[in-house]
C-alpha cells in the first residue's frame, strides 16, 4: 500500500505476535534457490495464544468493518476448489507452448468475466517450448530394473539408440565439483542428495541447485549423462521433474530424475560397492518458440482505477500431471478471491488485477513481458499464489521504513495482522519475497520498479510430495486449505484495495 492511511493505532506488535519477534529472517525461502540452510530454521505453525475473535480498537481504519464482513461471507459458498477442477478438466497438463497451454488460455479468458471480472484479455508472450518426447530409462547391472525416471525441463535427449554408462555416485553439489574427472569421464553421474520436508519448504531452496546445474558440471568432467535423485519429499515412484540450465561453453549432456525409492536402489547397490550401469533413452527435445499469453482481468476501482492491488499466479504447470496443485490451487485462489471482491460493499476503490502468467516453470517469459508492458503503471501491492493448497499460517509485510522497530509491525498493517490473527496466520518481521512472477516487478531500479509485495505464507508441508509429478492431480488437492489460502489473501487484497486516504 502506497499512500498512507488515517490510521493511528499504537505501535506495538501485537501481543499474539511476540513470541516470533527477533527469530532468524525467513527471507529467501520457500521456492528461492538462493537461500543457506541456517536461513531457514522450522518454525511452530501458529501461535500458542492466537486470539479467536479479531482484536479491535477505538482508532481502527473504516475499512475494518468491511473486510471482516467479506471474510465471513467468504467463508460459506467457496468456488475456489471448483476452479481448480474446471482448468484442470479444460487444460489438464499445460506445458508453455503446448497444446494444453493454449486450452489453459482460452479457460482463462472465458471464465474471468463469468467471476465478474472486467478488461479480460489476453496479452501475447513469445514463449521457448520444450518437448518431453518418449523416455526409458533402465537398469542393466547388476540386476534388470526399469527406472521411475524423467527427464529435467530443458534437457536434450540422447542420441538415437540412446546410451549405456556405469554410474559415478555423489551425495552433494559440493561433491560433484570435487569429482575427479577420471571418475566422471565417459560415465552418468548419480546426483543423489535428499530433500528434507518442511513447513516452509526450506529443504527446496537447499536441493534444488543439484536439478538446475549438475548437468553442465559433469559435462565439464567428462561425464556423458547426468541422474539426480527427485527433488521433492514423497517415498512414492513419481519422479519430479523441473527447470535445468546449461551453461555456455560446455557440453549439452542429457539430465533425468528418478523417484525417491529408485535413488534409494540404486544408492544401496553403489553402497554395497556392486557396479551399476544404465541404460538412457530420452526423447527431448527443443520445439522452437511458440505463442502462448498472460490472462488478465480486473475488478475496476471506484475511486483510484490507476492505481493495482496485482494478484497473481501462474496458468502453465509441468507435463507429467494436471497442475492441480502447481498452480492450479494459486489460479484459483487468485480468481475466487476476485470474484469476492467483484461482489463486495464497499467495491475496491483501487483495481484489483488478476494475472494468470504464462510460462513461469520454464523461463519467466509471462512475467517478464507482463513487467515490460505495464512497469509504468502504479502498482501499490503485488501478492502471489504459488505454493499450492496449503492453509495460510504467515503473513510478511512490506512496511519496514515505516515500523517502529525492525521487530514491530507498521501501524498500516497491524489491523491486517489482527484480522488474520484468528485465522491461525503469524506475522513475521521478515522481508516478503513475493514469489517469481511478482520479481520483474518487485525488482529494485533499474530492472523492476520496486513494487511491494506482502507473503500470505502456505504450509508446504505436504507440497513437495506432488510438486512436478504425475501425482499432481485434482485428488490430492485439500479443499478446506485451499479455502482457507483463499480467505487469507483475499483480507489481504480487500484491505489494500481499500486503504486509501
Ligand atoms: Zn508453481
Amino acid at each position: 500500500m502506497r499512500t498512507s492511511s488515517s490510521l493511528r493505532s499504537s505501535r506495538t506488535a501485537a501481543p499474539w505476535a511476540a513470541a516470533y519477534l527477533g527469530a532468524s529472517a525467513l527471507l529467501g525461502c520457500g521456492a528461492s534457490t538462493t537461500n543457506t540452510p541456517a536461513a531457514c530454521e522450522p518454525r511452530a505453525s501458529a501461535a500458542p495464544t492466537a486470539p479467536t475473535t479479531v482484536e479491535r480498537r477505538p482508532d481502527d481504519p473504516p475499512w475494518m468493518e468491511a473486510v471482516e464482513a467479506l471474510m465471513a461471507r467468504a467463508a460459506h459458498d467457496t468456488q475456489t476448489y471448483e476452479h481448480v477442477a474446471s482448468l484442470t478438466d479444460a487444460a489438464g497438463p499445460r506445458l508453455a507452448g503446448s497444446p494444453g497451454d493454449a486450452l489453459a488460455v482460452a479457460w482463462g479468458t472465458r471464465t474471468m468475466p463469468t467471476l465478474g471480472l472486467t478488461n479480460v484479455r489476453a496479452e501475447p508472450v513469445t514463449v521457448r517450448a520444450w518437448v518431453r518426447g518418449e523416455e526409458r530409462v533402465d537398469v542393466i547391472a547388476p540386476v534388470p530394473h526399469r527406472l521411475a525416471a524423467a527427464a529435467l525441463g530443458g534437457s536434450v535427449g540422447t542420441p538415437p539408440g540412446g546410451l549405456e554408462a556405469e554410474l559415478v555416485r555423489v551425495t552433494s553439489l559440493e561433491a560433484l565439483r570435487a569429482l575427479s574427472p577420471e571418475l566422471a569421464a565417459g560415465r552418468i553421474v548419480f546426483v543423489d542428495q535428499r530433500m528434507a520436508r518442511a513447513q516452509d519448504g526450506h529443504g527446496y531452496g537447499e536441493t534444488v541447485p543439484i536439478r538446475g546445474q549438475s548437468a553442465s558440471i559433469a559435462a565439464g568432467l567428462g561425464a556423458v549423462a547426468v541422474i539426480i535423485r527427485s527433488v521433492g519429499t514423497d517415498q512414492t515412484r513419481f519422479p519430479h521433474t523441473g527447470a535445468m540450465r546449461y551453461a555456455e561453453g560446455l557440453p549439452q549432456i542429457p539430465a533425468a530424475a528418478v523417484s525417491n525409492p529408485d535413488a534409494d536402489v540404486l544408492a544401496r547397490w553403489i553402497e554395497a560397492g556392486q557396479t551399476v550401469r544404465v541404460r538412457l533413452e530420452l526423447g527431448a527435445h527443443d520445439g522452437g518458440e511458440a505463442q502462448s499469453a498472460n490472462v488478465i482481468g480486473e475488478v475496476p476501482g471506484s475511486d483510484h482505477p490507476e492505481e493495482i492491488v496485482l494478484l497473481g499466479a501462474h496458468l502453465d504447470s509441468w507435463d507429467l500431471g494436471r497442475g492441480a496443485v502447481d498452480d492450479g490451487a494459486g489460479c484459483a485462489i487468485v480468481l475466487e478471491a476476485a470474484r469476492w471482491m467483484a461482489t463486495a460493499e464497499p467495491r475496491p476503490r483501487r483495481t484489483v488485477r488478476v494475472v494468470l502468467f504464462a510460462n513461469e516453470e520454464n523461463g519467466l517469459a509471462g512475467a517478464r513481458a507482463y513487467a515490460a508492458a505495464h512497469r509504468e503503471e502504479p502498482h501499490v501491492l503485488g501478492l502471489e499464489a504459488d505454493f499450492g493448497d496449503g492453509r495460510a499460517w504467515a503473513l510478511r509485510t512490506p512496511d519496514l521504513a515505516d515500523r517502529p522497530d525492525p521487530g514491530a509491525i507498521s501501524p498500516r498493517w497491524d489491523p491486517i495482522a489482527r484480522l488474520l490473527a484468528p485465522m491461525g496466520v503469524v506475522w513475521q518481521p521478515d522481508e516478503p519475497h513475493g514469489g517469481a512472477d511478482l520479481g520483474p516487478m518487485h525488482a529494485a531500479p533499474p530492472d523492476g520498479v520496486a513494487m511491494p509485495v506482502a507473503d500470505v505464507v502456505q504450509d508446504g508441508t505436504r507440497y513437495f510430495d506432488l510438486h512436478h509429478t504425475a501425482n499432481d492431480v485434482l485428488t490430492e488437492v485439500d479443499r478446506d486449505s485451499l479455502d482457507h489460502a483463499m480467505r487469507a489473501l483475499l483480507a489481504v487484497a480487500y484491505a489494500a484495495s481499500l486503504d486509501v486516504e
